[in-house]
C-alpha cells in the first residue's frame, strides 16, 4: 500500500469510500473485488475509530435473543460461520460460560430455552452446542466461580473472539489495495462539491498539510461514529442520524480460563471477563455520548460501574488489578424514546439521492463487526445497481490475505487430529 496522492488525480473512481474501520475497509474490497475502482481515505490509521476499542468478539446475538430479534441472530451467525471460513487465522472459538444462581429463577428457565433457540438458529454451525454443567462441574471448568453467593450450576456456550481486530480491518484494506484500489490513511475528507453528475471530494494528507481532489462517481460515508460531522463536512445534513453510546474497557490481571457472561448486580446489565493475550478484557457499559469525538475516556464513574459489578463475582479485585483501559463509541441508528442498552443494533443504509436530493452519496450508519461483510455486501450491491454494473459478490468465499492455503489447514487439521506436528505430517504426506 502506498499513500500515493498523486494518484488521487489521475482518473474518476467509481467509488470513494470515506472512513478506514472495518465497515469501511470491508466495503473497499468488496468493491475492489468486484471490479470497481476504489479509492479508501482515512483520517488517522485503520481502525483509529470504534473498530479498535470493540470487545473483539464475532458473536452471533446472543444478546439480541430476549429482544425476539431473530433476524439479527440469524444474520449474526451466518456472517460467524462465513469469517471462521475466510479469515480462520483470526477468528477462533471461544467457550463462555454462564452462572446459574438459586436466586435469580428467571435465568435458570429462561436460559435453556434462550440457548435452545440459539443453537437451533445456526444452520449447518461448526461450533459445539450449549452444554449444562452442575455446579460440581463448573466449579472444575472455572474454580473463580465459588465466590459466587447460591451457584447452583452453568450453561457452557460457543462463540468467537477476533483478538487482533486491528489484523482484521487491515487485511481488508491490503486485499482492497491489492485488487487495484487506492487505500490511504492519514488522508482527511473535507470536503464535496457536484461537479456535472460527478463527486469532487477534497482531501487534506494529515502529515503534510497538502490538499488534493479525488473524482468520483458514488461517495460512500463510512465514517462509523463521525458518519454526521462526515455529512456536515460533506453539507448535507446528517444531524439527527445517529446517537452515539460509550462503552469503556478494562484491560486486568487474568481473572479466569472461560469467557464469562455476567450480570451486574446494580442494575442486571450483562458484561463479559473475556480472556485476552495471558490478560482479561472487562466490558462494556452503554452511556450516552454527546462531547468530542476524538477525546473519549474511561473516566472515573463509566471504571467504578465495572469494577463494582465485577467484585460480586471477583470480591479480591483492585484497582491496582487494571492494566489499561479502552473507550469507544457506537454509533446507533436513532430511535426515540428508548435506552442506550434497547436501541437496535441493526445498520442502515442511507440513499441521500432519495432522502436529501444528493446524488451519488450513499451513508452506512450503526452496525457491528461481525456483520462488516454483509453490511459491505449489501452497500456495494446498492453501488453496483446505481452505476449498472452487474458483478456478484464474492467475500463470502473469498479468504483473506493472511489465510493459511487450503493444503495449510487440511495439515493443521490433520496434524490436530493425530496429535503430531504440521511439519511431521506435512513429511508423511510426502
Ligand atoms: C465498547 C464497544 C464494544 C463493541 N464490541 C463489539 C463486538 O464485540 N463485536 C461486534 O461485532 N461489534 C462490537 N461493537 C461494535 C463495532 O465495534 C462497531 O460497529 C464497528 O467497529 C464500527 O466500525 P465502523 O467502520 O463503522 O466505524 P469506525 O471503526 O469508527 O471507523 C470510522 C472511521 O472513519 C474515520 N473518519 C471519520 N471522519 C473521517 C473523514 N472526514 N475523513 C476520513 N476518515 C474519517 C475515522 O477516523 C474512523 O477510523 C462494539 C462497539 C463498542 C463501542
Amino acid at each position: 500500500m502506498r499513500r500515493d496522492f498523486n494518484g488521487l488525480a489521475r482518473d474518476i473512481f467509481d467509488l470513494i469510500v470515506i472512513g478506514g474501520g472495518i465497515v469501511g475497509t470491508g466495503i473497499a474490497r468488496d468493491a475492489a473485488l468486484r471490479g470497481l475502482h476504489t479509492l479508501l481515505v482515512e483520517k488517522e490509521d485503520f481502525a483509529y475509530g470504534t473498530t479498535s476499542r470493540s470487545s473483539r468478539l464475532i458473536h452471533g446475538g446472543l444478546r439480541y435473543l430476549p429482544k425476539l430479534n431473530f433476524r439479527l441472530v440469524r444474520e449474526d451467525r451466518r456472517e460467524r460461520e462465513i469469517l471462521l471460513t475466510i479469515a480462520p487465522h483470526l477468528v477462533r472459538e471461544l467457550r463462555f460460560i454462564i452462572p446459574l444462581v438459586r436466586s435469580a429463577p428467571f435465568n435458570r428457565f429462561a436460559l435453556p430455552v434462550g440457548l435452545f433457540l440459539y443453537d437451533i438458529m445456526a444452520k449447518g454451525k461448526s461450533l459445539p452446542s450449549r452444554q449444562h454443567l452442575s455446579r460440581r462441574e463448573t466449579l472444575a471448568e472455572e474454580p473463580c466461580m465459588s465466590a459466587i453467593d447460591g451457584l447452583v450450576g452453568s450453561y457452557v456456550y460457543a462463540d468467537c473472539q477476533t483478538e487482533f481486530m486491528e489484523r482484521l480491518c487491515l487485511e481488508n484494506a491490503i486485499d482492497a489495495a491489492g485488487h487495484s484500489a487506492l487505500v490511504m490513511n492519514h488522508a482527511l475528507a473535507t470536503g464535496l462539491r457536484q461537479d456535472g453528475g460527478v463527486s469532487a471530494v477534497q482531501v487534506t494528507d494529515t502529515l503534510s498539510g497538502d490538499e488534493y481532489q479525488a473524482h468520483g462517481r458514488i461517495v460512500l460515508n463510512a465514517g462509523g461514529p463521525w458518519a454526521d460531522l462526515v455529512c456536515d463536512k460533506l453539507n448535507v445534513d446528517g444531524t439527527s442520524s445517529l446517537r452515539k453510546t460509550k462503552g469503556i474497557h478494562l484491560l486486568t490481571r487474568k481473572l479466569s480460563e472461560t469467557a464469562m457472561f455476567l450480570s451486574a448486580g446494580s442494575d442486571g446489565r450483562l458484561f463479559f471477563v473475556i480472556p485476552w493475550q495471558g490478560c482479561s478484557w472487562i466490558g462494556t457499559t452503554d452511556t450516552d455520548f454527546d462531547g468530542d469525538l476524538d477525546s473519549v475516556f474511561a473516566e472515573a464513574a463509566d471504571m467504578h460501574y465495572l469494577t463494582s459489578a465485577l467484585r460480586d463475582y471477583f470480591p479480591d479485585f483492585k484497582k491496582d488489578d487494571i492494566f489499561h483501559t479502552t473507550a469507544g463509541l457506537r454509533a446507533l441508528v436513532a430511535a426515540g424514546g428508548k435506552s442506550a442498552s434497547e436501541t437496535s443494533r441493526a445498520h442502515r443504509l442511507v440513499d441521500h439521492e432519495t432522502r436529501d436530493g444528493i446524488k451519488g452519496l450513499v451513508s452506512v450508519l450503526g452496525g457491528k463487526i461481525t456483520a462488516y461483510r454483509y453490511i459491505a455486501e449489501e452497500a456495494v450491491n446498492l453501488i453496483c445497481r446505481e452505476l449498472h454494473v452487474q458483478a456478484p459478490c464474492s467475500t463470502a468465499d473469498t479468504t483473506l490475505p493472511g489465510a493459511p492455503s487450503v493444503q495449510t489447514r487440511i495439515l493443521q487439521e490433520a496434524a490436530g487430529a493425530a496429535g503430531l506436528s504440521v511439519e511431521t505430517v506435512a513429511h508423511l504426506a510426502g
